[in-house]
């Protein structure tokens, strides 16, 4: 049966247009409210936890449909790092994620449709002397990457960042890769294609800007920028004062005005964390423990974490509406941390 499905993030596009057709149908001027849950580092595959990551991640799964009371959850973005060791166990975080949130019984528009970007564990490092000298991602582009996604509009942006075109919400999803090399510190192979990534982005946020000054871009990337509270405390584990940098004054400078949600992972012990930016005026999430094993926070790597560690298992519910016609979070009640 797995062979005959299409990728995750196929089904995922295929589901989440059915429902931007529900939010948008009612003849009311404006499309209806709703969330966006951002998720990420399941890593299915690690060893040693007390319970295992692919049990964590359906409980934090089964809690995120159970608060869909309203029906308003849009989708999931998981940010990556879906698995441990890359490609030995994407199929099994796969099956997980169909079992629990594609019931065959239940209307499209009734499932939550899951996104997964493209976490430093998903890919494959090929490693000469110890170096990385290159890295492989053919098994997640067999199995989740969408190609409908790398070519949703024209003058779209690099062919390896993901984009969910919404054009009824005024939305577009950007499925940034930063997960080239662990930790962002990147090797000098991905020096180049990270900026050309990062510019490509620039002139397709610009080009779609002119089409409509009412679409607004959420960013998701696996590892955070070092931006406030999300990118401080510990640089190894954000993006490098040159990825960072670029990341900044190629996209953060130049389209602030139409971003609303930049979501990043990869920082297991921090808890879920929401930073508004009083310069950019809007709001970076970092959620980094969507079922990953509890000995990572408490443990070798970090003795000291658990105590703060209040969420170990968590997903952040971004609450989206219509301000003055435009998209932007709710002001009143801008996020929810759901957790087990
Ligand atoms: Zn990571």
């Amino acid at each position: 049966m797995a062979a005959t499905r299409p990728k995750l993030n196929s089904e995922a596009y295929r589901i989440v247009k059915v429902k931007e057709d529900a939010f948008t149908k009612s003849g009311t001027v404006l499309p209806s409210n709703f969330s966006i849950v951002y998720m990420g580092d399941t890593h299915i595959g690690m060893s040693g936890c007390s319970q295992s990551p692919e049990s964590k991640y359906e409980q934090l799964l089964k809690k995120i449909i159970s608060s869909n009371t309203n029906g308003d959850i849009l989708c999931i973005v998981h940010g990556g790092d879906a698995t441990d060791h890359g490609i030995d166990n994407l199929q099994i975080f796969i099956d997980k994620t169909w079992k629990t949130l594609y019931d065959p019984y239940t209307n499209d528009k009734d499932k939550i449709p899951l996104f997964l970007n493209t976490g430093n564990h998903d890919f494959k490092l090929i490693k000469v002397n110890g170096q990385v000298t290159n890295y492989d991602l053919t098994a997640f582009n067999n199995l989740v990457a969408a190609d409908e996604l790398f070519k949703s509009d024209p003058s779209a942006p690099h062919p390896d960042v993901q984009v969910v075109p919404l054009n009824k919400l005024y939305l577009r999803i950007v499925l940034l890769n930063t997960g080239y090399g662990n930790r962002g510190s990147f090797g000098s192979v991905d020096i180049g294609k990270f900026e050309k990534e990062i510019k490509e982005i620039d002139k397709w946020m610009t080009y779609l800007q002119g089409v409509s000054n009412k679409i607004r871009f959420i960013v998701d990337m696996h590892i955070p920028p070092q931006i406030g509270t999300i990118g401080n405390g510990n640089p190894s584990h954000v993006l490098n004062n040159q990825y960072s940098t670029l990341f900044s004054k190629d996209i953060l400078d130049k389209h602030y005005r139409s971003m609303i949600t930049v979501s990043s992972h990869h920082r297991h012990c921090k808890p879920p964390t929401r930073y508004y930016d009083p310069h950019y005026k809007f709001d970076f999430f970092l959620t980094a423990a969507g079922g990953n094993c509890d000995t990572v926070c408490g443990g070798k790597c970090n003795p000291k974490c658990s105590s703060q560690y209040k969420y170990p298992y968590h997903a952040i519910r971004v609450n989206y509406n219509y301000v003055k016609n435009i998209l932007a979070v709710d002001p009143i009640h801008p996020y929810d941390i759901i957790s087990l």
